[in-house]
Parts: C-alpha cells; sequence; structure tokens
C-alpha cells in the first residue's frame, strides 16, 4: 500500500534498521523506542489487522519475535526480560495499519507499564538504532 509507512519501509523507500527479514517477515528497529533495542516484527505482504493477516504467517511473526527476543538477551542491549504487544485496532493503541508485534527489552526500573507507555524525547540517531540492528543481525 503506497501509503503504508511499513510498505514504504519493506519496498526499500523509507530508511529502517533491519535485524532480520525472510520472505514473510521482517523485523527492525522502532525509531520511537520504549527501551533500547524495541524491535518490530511484521509480515512483508501487507495486512491492516489481525483478521487480514494469514494465520500460518501470524505464527511465523511470532516465531521471529521469540527469535529476536533470544538474541537481546544475548546481545549488549540491556535485557532482562521482554514484552510481546501486539495493539489490533486504533482503541487498542494501534497506530500503523499495518500489522506489526513489538518486542520489547524490559529491564528493572524502566518504568514501562501497558497503562502509562513512556516515549522517550531524546529520540535516538540513525546509528545508533544500525549499531544495535547490526549486533541483533549477527546474532539471528
Ligand atoms: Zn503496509
Amino acid at each position: 500500500m503506497a501509503d503504508c509507512p511499513f510498505c514504504r519501509i519493506l519496498a526499500g523507500e523509507l530508511p529502517a534498521s533491519v535485524v532480520f527479514r525472510d520472505e514473510l517477515a521482517c523485523a527492525f528497529l522502532d525509531i520511537r523506542p520504549v527501551n533500547p533495542g524495541h524491535v518490530l516484527v511484521v509480515p512483508i505482504r501487507h495486512a491492516s489487522n489481525l483478521a487480514e493477516l494469514d494465520q500460518q504467517i501470524g505464527g511465523h511473526l511470532f516465531r521471529v519475535a521469540q527469535r529476536v527476543a533470544a538474541a537481546l538477551r544475548s546481545s549488549d542491549v540491556r535485557c532482562e526480560g521482554v514484552n510481546f504487544h501486539l495493539a489490533d485496532g486504533a482503541v487498542a493503541g494501534q497506530e500503523v495499519f499495518h500489522v506489526h508485534l513489538h518486542v520489547i527489552p524490559r529491564f528493572e526500573g524502566d518504568g514501562f507499564g501497558l497503562r502509562r507507555i513512556a516515549r522517550r524525547r531524546d529520540l535516538p540517531e540513525r546509528d545508533e538504532l544500525d549499531s544495535i540492528a547490526e549486533q541483533l543481525r549477527g546474532l539471528l
């Protein structure tokens, strides 16, 4: 879809710090991370919501997210635990209408919670995102 930012990333029209890609899914760093190393896992084929998502691909997204979580735990990213989060629909907090599974590294005292999602004001530079992405690529 031409106006979908994730389709544009997948088409190479917008930059992304990619950590994994195969024929069905792509994982890249969130540009508005809850914590450093926050990754989004998306299907290559556009699906606006879970109802449009092929279940086999949904299963694949989870498998990729599980591998990303293991890579985060092995990386230099501060990661004492992991949250998976998927917002399906605007009322659930979905902002980009291309299905995406959040993989969020957690650590003691990070202040993140489902009811009070902290947004970093000091957005990371691309080289910081690329640096984390490069390490995760090597671990996947
Ligand atoms: Zn899309």
